[in-house]
């Protein structure tokens, strides 16, 4: 690292910090070469670390779990999109491997500060936050954040305990210290959002992270890199969609996915509503107040700052109102009051919840109301009538609190199912355990397979949203690299789709290994702009095919810390609603878009990777 002038590879801080709150103990490590070499960093050294380290069948929620805030070689530099960091854990959700990214400074600053990972472990006595000010590292007493959401704990750090405003923080809600298992880690309002993260910081008794720090990143070829970042810059600049991520964001997608079928709504009865133009119609003019990045280095600008003026819903200005947030809190319970959803959202950020599995849940309630499988008494006296905004919003406050029907949901739907019984498994959605995002692989077959095998669950960005490739048309730059192009491929098409996701997914793992946002390949950053700054920034040479081996070999991995914990292939099918025709909408009479032989897609893939077709284990052992 630069500011202490020991450089042990360049591109990298050198260093991984390790905190063992049992003990009270901080130790610096230096940062295994040859495991660099082969997984990079991000979710890749992460997958390493914890695959060694974490015994098989531990409790997530116990003492032996650990969480590796994780940084790439690209975090933190001048490259544009590279504001990114990535937690990795066993998850108290699904009970396999997790990661969870966000966008920030954070990630930068604990760089700066001089290391690349941050490794979390044992459990603390008594509620602590730790402070990183480079090589000063402390472990603090945190009574005083007791109970206080993700902003005010922030505040409370940065304004009266380290009197700093340098400090970049992360800090769980009372979501995170109740334990709910899929609540987040906040970094200022950007959510390290699925899988729990925030429940295993809470288990441990860690409130809050605070980082500072001074040095650089050492460059290996300082003018090249500085080239290579100003040409991707230009690239991604010059795409046609990249405007639209500064006006837009992600909301717009409400009308574009609406109208392709790409929407779950009503719990997954339907994959379109008809309504997301209004719905985003009214977002732009009532609560979209501006666009910016979420970082410093970011020119997608994405980020959206929103409120709700007045009325029931008045919401103060905060960063929120993205795609799947908007989604899950209007689609998938028939919310037709956006207000209330921005204002849902608003909640999930404050009290540390994933959007994604809160609003899941309080659809999965709505859907054992509407089949009379809970009732009035049973959901607290609430009234969970489809499109029910006064009860959406007292379930989030529920949840968090883990207050009455608030402590089944907090479980997520699998284990909440198991609880509430009488066939209520069949309106869960989930794929081993993590609740369904708001993309429905019945606009695009390959999504299925996706969903099918994303190593934590039931996700469609990590690794990559490959019902993007089916249903939008995007060839990610990877018709060089040996995908059909995918307008001559039909969306609904079944046969042929396992190869092609294998190549999308180990391309999608790349941004996750390198500290990059993955947004940028939706706007030509490819391949070979990420093998070009990587060379440059660390004095490899690497070219975009070794990206893709490593992006195999770090999803193998992961595969294989899933299949250490029991998972075969009958955790990789999709609930039966996510597979049958559309009840209402309008697909509802597209026959194309039933899923009929996911059993074979998933072999096709499986083949592909090298796995085993009869239970999906990987064969070969790069490891
Ligand atoms: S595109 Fe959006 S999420 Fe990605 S770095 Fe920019 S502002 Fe952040």
């Amino acid at each position: 690292m630069s500011n202490t002038g020991h450089i042990r590879q360049y591109g990298y801080a050198g260093k991984v910090l390790r905190i063992n709150l049992s003990e009270g103990r901080v130790a610096v490590e230096e940062i295994n070469l040859e495991i660099l070499r082969d997984f990079m960093g991000g979710v890749g050294y992460a997958a390493k670390l914890l695959y060694d380290e974490i015994p098989v069948g531990i409790d997530p929620l116990g003492s032996e779990n650990k969480v590796v805030f994780a940084t790439g070689p690209l975090t933190g530099t001048i490259a544009p999109g590279s504001g990114s960091i990535e937690i990795c854990f066993k998850s108290p959700l699904t009970g396999i491997w997790c990661e969870s990214r966000a966008g920030g400074e954070w990630g930068g600053a604990l760089r700066r500060a001089g290391y690349d990972f941050l490794v979390v472990e044992g459990k603390a006595k008594e509620r602590k936050y730790v402070m990183v000010d480079d090589d000063k590292v402390e472990i603090r007493p945190a009574e005083r954040l007791k109970g206080k959401t993700t902003s005010q704990k922030e505040k409370i750090i940065k304004k009266e305990e380290l009197k700093d405003e340098k400090f970049e923080t992360v800090a769980i809600g009372p979501a995170g210290e109740n334990l709910v298992r899929f609540a987040t880690i906040m970094a200022g309002e950007r959510a390290f959002g699925r899988g729990g993260g925030g429940a295993v910081m809470g288990s441990k008794n860690l409130l809050a992270v605070a980082v500072k720090g001074s040095g650089k990143i050492p460059v290996a070829n300082p003018g090249e890199f500085s080239l290579a970042c100003k040409q991707t810059r230009e690239k991604v600049v010059a795409d046609a969609g990249a405007e639209d991520w500064t006006i837009h964001g992600t909301t717009k997608s409400l009308a574009g996915c609406d109208a392709q079928g790409d929407i779950p709504t009503k719990n997954w009865r339907s994959n379109s509503w008809g309504k997301g133009e209004a719905l985003y119609d009214h977002f732009r003019r009532k609560n979209l107040v501006k666009a910016e990045a979420c970082y410093r280095g970011c020119v997608l600008r994405c980020k959206r700052i929103v409120k709700v003026d007045s009325g029931r819903w008045e919401t103060p200005q905060h960063e929120g109102g993205e795609y799947e947030t908007m989604a899950v809190f209007t689609f998938f319970v028939l919310n037709e009051d956006v207000d209330a959803a921005v204002h849902a959202g608003y909640l999930c950020n404050e009290y540390g919840l994933d959007s994604i599995s809160t609003g899941a849940v309080i659809a999965f309630a709505m859907d054992c109301y509407d089949n009379g499988i809970i009732g009035r008494e049973e959901a607290g006296g609430l009234d969970l009538t489809w499109g029910n905004a006064e009860t959406v919003i007292e379930l989030v406050k529920r949840i968090s609190s883990r207050d009455g029907l608030g402590r089944v949901l907090g479980e997520g739907v699998r284990r909440a199912s198991q609880q509430i019984g009488k066939g209520s498994d069949m309106l869960a959605i989930h794929v081993k355990g993590l609740e369904g995002p708001a993309h429905d692989a019945r606009s695009g077959k390959s999504q299925a397979i996706a969903y099918g095998l994303s190593n934590r669950g039931m996700c469609h960005i990590h690794p990559l949203e490959t019902g993007d490739y089916d249903s939008f048309k995007n060839n990610f730059g990877l018709i060089p690299y040996g995908i059909p192009d995918p307008q001559t491929v039909d969306r609904f098409a079944e046969e042929g789709k396992g190869e092609i996701v294998k190549k999308l997914q180990d391309f999608g793992v790349v941004p996750d290994i390198l500290g990059f946002c993955k947004f940028y390949v939706y706007v030509s950053l490819g391949l070979d702009e990420l093998a070009g700054m990587l060379s440059a920034l660390t004095g490899w040479d690497v070219d975009g095919w070794e990206l893709l081996r490593v992006g195999e070999r770090v999803y193998d991995l992961q595969r294989m810390f899933n299949t250490r914990e029991g998972i075969r292939k009958t955790d990789d099918m999709l609930p039966e609603r996510c597979l049958k025709l559309p009840e209402f909408g309008d697909y509802a009479s597209v026959k194309e878009c039933e899923i009929k032989n996911l059993s074979r897609m998933l072999e096709e893939c499986y083949q592909a990777r090298g796995w085993s077709k009869e239970t999906g284990v990987p064969l070969k052992a790069e490891t």
